[in-house]
């Protein structure tokens, strides 16, 4: 193999995931670069430590608005329009609940349901207040807290891709524990691997092959707890304050940002299949592979990128809507 062809990869451990950086040329120095880069959004957006930008919002809530920084007012901003979509199963006001269950964290329980309803109260993404003149943002409640989990790796997947570029690189791949970026098309195209629900680190269900395309992967099976048989995973119900119960294990995203992949995981978990499929007509820009308990993929459409089945306990089926 030509050095020009040689993938060299870097890796480090960053909000809580394995953070993997694929170039095509060998650059320790670029690679710490954008280990540092996503470390400086993590200190901005995290939710999982005592201070961060978007902690001292949660901090002020019911006291005063708080004036951030113009890409986390940005991030904020767009979570909150996310947030208002109809029948948005997203929502950035979401807290209180994911820290109350504190699924994939030491501790996690089942609430009590008088708990649950107490706190989705705290929960309106219209309490959420924005001032563009001055990027704050005022939760009008006490108790009220932002989580920017669903959306942050998308977001910063993107802002990677962009230095990347920047620094004139052509062809590159990083992945955000589950979510993917990719600039340009490496002989044909990257091979991008759909993780096998509940099975080994490894395994994989099917592989897609993509160009200049984000992939983004959201799982059941990624954070999750059982009690009394049932299974309690990461990605709650905005109204109902509870894991959304349906038919998936995982649905994944392909898009050009990954910040998009990010939300729509998150929408697409809330409609399910088929109202999933329904919704992406309207937008040929994202397309969606949906992985379902009884072990169907469902590709809404198969346009901008080509996908591998590896495993045959699953079967293949195009969208029917
Ligand atoms: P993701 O891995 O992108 O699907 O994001 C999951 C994370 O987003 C969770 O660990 C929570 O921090 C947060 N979250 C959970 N449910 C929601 C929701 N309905 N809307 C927005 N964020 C959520
Ligand atoms: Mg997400």
């Amino acid at each position: 193999m030509s050095d020009s062809t040689r993938v060299y990869s870097y890796s480090a451990v960053l909000m809580g995931s394995p953070i993997l950086l694929k170039l095509f040329a060998h650059d320790e120095a670029l690679a710490s670069r954008v280990f540092r880069l996503i470390k400086q959004y993590e200190d901005l957006l995290t939710v999982n430590r005592a201070q961060s930008q978007v902690m001292d919002i949660n901090h002020a809530a019911g006291q005063h608005a708080v004036a951030v920084s113009s890409p986390v007012y940005a991030l904020i901003k767009c979570a909150k329009a996310a947030s208002l979509l109809p029948q948005s199963a997203f929502n950035l006001a979401i807290g209180p609940l994911v820290k109350r269950w504190r699924i994939g964290f030491r501790g996690d329980s089942v609430p009590p349901a008088d708990e649950i309803a107490r706190l989705l109260t705290l929960t309106d993404p219209r309490q959420v207040v924005l001032n563009d003149a001055d990027e704050s943002v005022y939760l009008t409640q006490p108790g009220m807290e932002i989580d920017l989990g669903a959306i942050a790796k998308g977001y910063i997947a993107d802002r990677v891709r962009d230095y990347l570029h920047k620094e004139g690189i052509a062809q590159g791949l990083i992945n955000l524990g589950g979510n993917v970026q990719t600039l340009g098309s490496p002989e044909g195209g990257w091979s991008i691997g759909l993780k096998k629900p509940f099975s080994t680190a490894g395994a994989m269900i099917g592989a897609l092959e993509v160009a200049n395309k984000s992939v983004v992967t959201s799982g059941v099976y990624e954070r999750f707890f059982e009690h009394n048989g049932h299974l309690y995973h990461h990605i709650l119900d905005p109204r109902t304050g509870y894991p959304l119960d349906n038919e998936l294990d995982s649905v994944t995203i392909i898009s050009s940002d990954s910040i998009d992949g990010d939300i729509w995981t998150t929408l697409m978990y809330g409609m399910g299949v088929e109202k999933g499929c329904a919704a992406l007509r309207a937008r040929p820009d994202i397309e969606a592979i949906f992985v379902t308990r009884t072990k169907e993929v469902v590709l809404s459409s198969a346009h901008h990128y080509r996908f591998t089945l590896l495993d045959s306990e699953y079967r293949l089926t195009g969208s029917t809507v």
